[in-house]
């Protein structure tokens, strides 16, 4: 944990959608769809670049909480992103897991 960090602090602090055993769940401040929250590991990884820095286990204990959250929400379909990098667009440096669904426009 670093108190520099913001989503150090939201992982403490901050009011969570959902919670689970080193993760939560937030709503984005600036949402861009319809739904978008925000997953968070309580590990402070700053980017996808470290991501070799969760077990097995914990990366796919992520994922399944990513995956329970949607389905928490009631989202059928929906995208999951990662911005990896500042060049990608990533603003904050702690690994998170953007969640969007409604009103989406194709990406690729
Ligand atoms: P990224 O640009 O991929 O690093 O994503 C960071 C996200 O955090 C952006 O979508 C922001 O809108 C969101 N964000 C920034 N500050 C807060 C906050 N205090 N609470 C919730 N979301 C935030
Ligand atoms: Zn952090």
């Amino acid at each position: 944990m670093t108190d520099d960090c913001l989503f150090c602090r939201l992982y403490r602090d901050g009011d969570h959608v959902a919670a689970a055993d080193g993760f939560v769940a937030i709503r984005d401040i600036n949402p861009q769809a319809d739904t978008h929250l925000l997953v968070l590991p309580e590990r402070h990884v700053a980017s996808f670049h470290g991501i070799g820095a969760f077990s097995a286990d914990e990366a796919k204990r992520m994922l399944e909480f990513v995956a329970d959250v949607a389905a928490r929400e009631g989202l059928k379909d929906y995208r999951v992103v990662v911005n990896a990098g500042a060049g990608a667009g990533q603003t904050v440096f702690h690994l998170h897991w953007h969640v969007l669904s409604g009103g989406l426009g194709r990406m690729a």
